[in-house]
């Protein structure tokens, strides 16, 4: 698909941040090529508008951003799922471990029924970490995750690997 050449094309990366070391891939200039921003979007939206899908859980916060016009195209609800203390009402909550230390997801009580078909949507997977703690939040309240969903998947660090049996779909590997 000559749509994703272009996508990559408009994805900067940035050495060093935020620390040393890291090469942080930098979305933020894709959202300004309105060409790249609405293929990405296309993208997802062929991908998931015939699978039934119900729930469309966007991981803050850059999930935020790409979750919802996919959620509005495919006639899903958009579900955040988002840092500690963010959410007003009653939440439920999967700790998660960094690099130093853990953090928590947090998500609204009956912001999801059982049964209920989803897919996570964020902007990239690096070691898989983050989508894990989404995909174990779901399952917990009887949702059936059907799909990750990232733009770049750093494959160097085997994020999936993490993740079992859940599959990941990416528009963009990047090493
Ligand atoms: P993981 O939990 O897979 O190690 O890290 C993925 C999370 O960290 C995602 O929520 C993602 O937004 C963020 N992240 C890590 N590295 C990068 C990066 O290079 N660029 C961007 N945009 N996000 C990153």
């Amino acid at each position: 698909d000559n749509r994703i050449s272009h996508i990559a094309s408009s994805i900067r990366v940035i050495p060093d941040f935020p620390k040393p070391g890291i090469m942080f891939h930098d979305i933020t200039t894709l959202l300004l090529d309105t060409k790249a921003f609405k293929d990405t979007i296309d993208l997802f939206v062929e991908r998931y508008r015939d699978q039934k899908i119900n729930v469309v859980a966007g991981v803050e916060a850059r999930g935020f951003i790409f979750g919802p016009p996919i959620a509005l195209a495919i006639g899903a609800k958009f579900v955040p799922m988002r840092k500690p203390k963010k959410l007003p009402g009653e939440v439920i909550s999967e700790e998660y471990s960094l690099e130093y230390g853990t953090d928590k997801m947090e998500m609204h009580v009956g912001a999801v029924q059982p049964g209920e078909r989803a897919i996570i949507i964020d902007d990239l997977i690096a070691t898989g970490g983050t989508l894990n703690a989404a995909i174990r939040l779901l399952e917990r309240v009887g949702v059936e995750v059907v799909e990750c969903a990232c733009v770049i998947e750093l494959a160097e660090l085997k994020g999936r690997d993490k993740l079992g049996d859940n599959p990941v779909f990416v528009l963009i590997s990047s090493t």
